[in-house]
């Protein structure tokens, strides 16, 4: 069954122009964050270098004082997470890189009043067969949620891509957390899961129209999709321990294929 809006933002051409700007200054830093992450250094570096460009630019690290009711304000500009790490982890000097690691890199800036939104994960130095797979199949799994984001198409078969593409490589997606709807705040509607449940449990399955901007976010583990969060409120990790991976984009729907707002 398809129900259509209310409730999705569609973005004006103006606004859609300011989303590009926040959304380039997040694919620059990622692609720094590409340069830096290797042995020996520090999640705390990776983010003084992410805040310093989010800065440069007049903009804003968005999950800089991100509210967590109970727990401190999120402390940083990136969210950096190691390994069995999902996503929210805090970075710290303390806590260095190692041959043979990934770190997702979870990226959000404001800026002219719009968000952007992104992340990836990268190896550290050489990285184990199933781990380069677990990468592989999770950006494929992203590019092919983008794929079916086109004017007219479904919200579900966004989510069924994305889907297909990580449990036919053998992995599974995350159930706790999703995309969702990204604009003049971080989390917009629609909720966007990476796996559709069961009949009833669903999100609405909206027609997807030109102008509405999201942020697909798979987030793929090589076990159980069970997690928990560390004691200091944030940090999600798998319960089995094993690892994780995490790609995002903030796209926009046009009349043709969807835009990429966070490429770099
Ligand atoms: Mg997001």
């Amino acid at each position: 069954m398809t129900r259509k809006g209310p409730g999705i933002e569609r973005k004006s051409e103006e606004e859609l122009a300011l989303m590009r700007q926040a959304g380039r200054i997040v694919g620059e830093v990622l692609a720094m964050m590409r340069e830096k992450a290797e042995p020996g250094v520090s999640t705390g570096q990776l983010d003084a270098v992410a805040e310093e460009i989010i800065r440069d630019y007049g903009a804003v690290p968005a999950f800089k004082g991100y509210p967590h009711s109970g727990h401190n304000d999120f402390p940083a500009s990136i969210c950096s997470s190691i390994n069995e790490e999902i996503v929210h982890g805090i970075p710290s000097a303390d806590r260095v890189l190692n041959e043979g690691d990934i770190i997702s890199i979870d990226v959000g800036a404001i800026h002219g009043g719009f968000y952007g939104d992104a992340a990836v994960t990268l190896p550290i130095g050489e990285v184990d067969e199933e781990t380069q797979r677990l990468l592989r199949v999770t950006n494929e799994a992203l590019a092919a949620g983008i794929a079916q984001a086109g004017d007219g198409n479904h919200l579900w078969n966004v989510i069924r891509a994305i889907q297909s593409c990580v449990e036919r490589n053998g992995f599974n997606v995350l159930h706790a957390y999703q995309g969702h709807g990204i604009g003049r705040l971080m989390h917009e509607k629609p909720d966007i899961p990476n796996f559709l449940g069961e009949r009833g449990q669903r999100p609405k399955n909206y027609a997807l129209q030109q102008g509405v901007t999201m942020a697909l976010e798979p987030m793929v583990v090589v076990g159980e999709w069970h997690t928990r969060v560390l004691d200091d409120g944030w940090t999600v990790v798998t319960a089995d321990g094993k690892r994780s991976a995490h790609f995002e984009h903030t796209i926009a729907v046009t009349d043709g294929e969807a835009e990429i707002l966070t490429r770099w």
